[in-house]
């Protein structure tokens, strides 16, 4: 006797939901909805390139309905996940209920301001693509901004950037405006003359790329004072109120640009018991990625919180491969289920990390190996072009990428949407 299909409804297109989807896809039993905000899936470790106009929105995104067009059991739902009501199995969205046998979230994270209320409003965060458009904007703007204004004071500010957050996001975009101001600015804005941006990178730790080895935090931290970029480590930000940010320590930067790396918190998901929400939101789930304390419910990627695994026993980092060996062991644990095969428990291998700070200047770590330099700016530059969601996508940001390396410069510096904050 044939089984019923299986009706699987999957929270969030990212690096989680897109592999288990892909999975799921194989396998008629399933027929798998997926629910996201936007339309589209991107890539979030090379948005700060598109912040700094080195490459198109277009280049690390990719719509879902194409993605998934030849998939006769994959349907796609534009909406925003409102809440769940377990009882019922089902999910409210901004565009209607969605009912389902298993339910997946894989919602990710936001910017964590930790309740900075300035920040939130003033400080530009990286997270999304429209972020990312509306950094580009807002950089070119102020630049604009600062080529007319009389007030040396008033230029000096616009001129000056705060990165706040000295993680992978932080320095890489520290590094390429870093890098920007003598191939771009200089160029570009010959009525600033000598007056490029003054550029400060401030953490709260004692190192920047914390994860990293302490070989890869050193050479990346040098690397970047060389660029001229002012490194201010055990340093937090407390407040930022008419363009200054203020400083635990009690100084204050004047400047018309903060912007936010430093943090992030899941997606909150109303519905799921309070009990089983943990740190930095995530939610807890056990070796299988079930959420607990529910029967048909799983959260795989940045959203979960998995203590279970032997090697991380606090919980995994919050990274691209994480979330996409999650996606890819659910799905074979939901297809295991239907053959009533045994599930297996997740494990993570760790291929290592890696950060770019700027045109020859990479680190990676690779298990105990340490690379930096040219050489790891190659392995950087080709498992990023790897990863990319398709080929289209691979060939235009690796045009992009040897035209930008070839001539220092790139053209993709255009104000299409002017953004209200620099005529407030
Ligand atoms: C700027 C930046 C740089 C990074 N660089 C690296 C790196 O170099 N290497 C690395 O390993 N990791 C990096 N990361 C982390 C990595 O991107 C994450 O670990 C990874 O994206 C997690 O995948 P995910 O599928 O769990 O969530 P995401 O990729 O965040 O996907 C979440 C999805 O859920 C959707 N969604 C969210 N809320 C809702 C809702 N309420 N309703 C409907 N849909 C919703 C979103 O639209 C999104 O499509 C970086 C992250 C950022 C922000």
């Amino acid at each position: 006797m044939a089984t019923a299909v299986k009706q699987v409804v999957v929270v969030g297109g990212g690096f989680a939901g897109v592999n288990l989807v892909k999975e799921l896809s194989k396998n008629e039993q399933f027929h798998v909805t997926l629910v996201d905000k936007n339309n589209y899936n991107f890539f979030p470790p090379l948005i700060y390139q598109v912040s700094a106009g080195f490459l198109e929105p277009s280049n690390i995104s990719y719509p879902f309905r194409k993605l998934f067009r030849s998939k006769k059991n994959v349907g796609f739902r534009m909406a925003q996940f409102l809440r769940v009501e377990p009882a019922e199995n089902k999910i409210v969205t901004s565009n209607g209920d969605v009912h389902y046998d298993y339910l997946v979230f894989a919602t990710g994270t936001q910017s964590n301001f930790f309740g900075l209320e300035n920040v939130m409003k003033h400080a530009v965060p990286m997270k999304t693509i429209n972020d990312a458009i509306e950094l580009r904007n807002y950089l070119l703007q102020v630049a604009e901004k600062a080529t007319i204004t009389e007030s040396e004071e008033e230029r000096q500010k616009l001129l000056t950037i705060v990165v706040a957050g000295g993680g992978p996001s932080g320095v890489e975009i520290s590094g390429i405006l870093a890098e920007m101001r003598h191939s771009v600015v200089k160029k570009d804005y010959p009525e600033l003359r000598e007056k490029l941006w003054r550029l400060y990178l401030v953490d709260a730790g004692e190192h920047v790329l914390g994860p990293m080895s302490t070989k890869s935090q050193n050479y990346t931290q040098k690397s970047l004072e060389k660029l001229g970029v002012k490194v201010m480590l055990k340093t937090q930000v407390k407040d930022y109120v008419d363009n200054e940010v203020l400083l635990g320590d009690g100084n204050k930067i004047a400047t018309a640009t903060l912007i936010w790396t430093a943090g992030v918190i899941a997606v909150e998901l109303p519905g799921i018991p309070k009990e089983v929400v943990g740190r930095g939101r995530r939610v807890m789930v056990d070796e299988f990625n079930k959420v607990q304390g529910t029967n048909n419910i799983y959260a795989i990627g940045d959203c979960s919180l998995q203590t279970t695994d032997k090697n991380f026993p606090g919980g995994h980092p919050q990274l691209a491969q994480v979330a996409i060996q999650q996606g890819v062991n659910l799905a074979k644990n939901l297809s295991n289920s239907l053959h009533n095969r045994e599930w297996k428990p997740f494990s993570y291998k760790d291929k290592g990390s890696m950060a770019i700070i700027g045109r020859n200047k990479a680190v990676a770590d690779i298990g105990k190996l340490h690379f930096n330099g040219l050489f790891a700016a190659g392995i950087w530059a080709v498992i990023h072009i790897w990863s990319l969601i398709n080929y289209r996508n691979r060939i235009k940001t690796f045009f992009n990428w040897a035209s930008a390396y070839l001539t220092r410069d790139l053209a993709l510096r255009f104000i299409f949407r002017p953004d209200k904050r620099v005529e407030d």
